[in-house]
């Protein structure tokens, strides 16, 4: 990518089952790329053994949680596996201002609520949604217990939504299949630096005087 173009970011919105192997691969792609940048949610969950505050998620009370909410801080937000989860508008708009990437790991309602929202203005925003799938339910199912980061009665809530998560893959640009790890990471670089090419992040001609 030219790093000189005169060009607005894009919002990679990534989502899929809990225990697919989404944050896996996120995270090996965000350390290599310098121009993506990870949008921290706000969620009403307890942090995880080696969780931070304000890397992996702002964690917050849920009167914090409804402070945001009626403050209208959040572009989105979904109740998840009984807790709340919340993209805010500040975490999008400090970096596609820069004209850099930002990637997005929501669940499924909340890709709803952002293709709704944003239908109205695609032209001004660029999004590109991704659908991270096990190679197979027994093999998601394996991966959430072998993560060992929930109790039972939490995975068990996990793989029932994990059923109908699956069948939403077709509302989706980009379709990734994490059988084999380095496979899916050049499959999710490969995406990311193709949509880069796409004429809709252009802001002005690249052969305009100046740009
Ligand atoms: P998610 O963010 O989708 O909930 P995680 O990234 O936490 O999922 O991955 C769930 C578990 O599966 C983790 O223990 C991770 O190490 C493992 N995992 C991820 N990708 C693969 C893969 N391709 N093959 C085997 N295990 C994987
Ligand atoms: P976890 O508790 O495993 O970190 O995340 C549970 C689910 O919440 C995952 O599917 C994750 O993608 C989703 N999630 C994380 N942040 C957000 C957010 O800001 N909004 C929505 N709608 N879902 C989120």
């Amino acid at each position: 990518m030219d790093s000189n173009l005169n060009r607005s970011g894009i919002v990679f919105v990534i989502s899929g089952p809990s225990g697919t192997g989404k944050s896996t691969i996120c995270n090996h792609v965000l350390k290599t790329d310098p121009r993506l940048h990870f949008s921290v949610s706000c969620t009403t969950r307890l942090p995880r053994k080696g969780e931070q505050d304000g890397k992996h998620y702002f964690f917050i009370s849920k009167e914090e949680f409804d402070e945001h909410i009626s403050k209208d801080n959040f572009l989105e937000y979904a109740e998840v596996h009984g807790n709340y989860y919340g993209t805010l508008h500040s975490e999008i708009d400090r970096i596609i201002k820069k004209g850099e990437d930002v990637l997005l790991d929501i669940d499924i309602q909340g890709v709803t609520n952002i293709q709704n929202k944003y239908k109205p203005i695609s032209k001004t925003v660029n999004c590109h949604y991704i659908f991270i799938g096990p190679p197979s339910f027994l093999e998601l199912e394996d991966r959430l217990r072998s993560r060992a980061t929930e109790l039972e009665d939490v995975i068990v809530q996990r793989l029932a939504a994990a059923k109908i998560e699956l069948q939403h893959w077709c509302s989706y640009d980009s379709i990734i299949v994490n059988s084999n790890l380095d496979d899916a990471i050049n499959n999710l670089t490969t995406i990311i630096e193709a949509q880069r090419l796409s004429r809709n992040v252009l802001l002005t001609s690249p052969w305009d005087e100046g740009s």
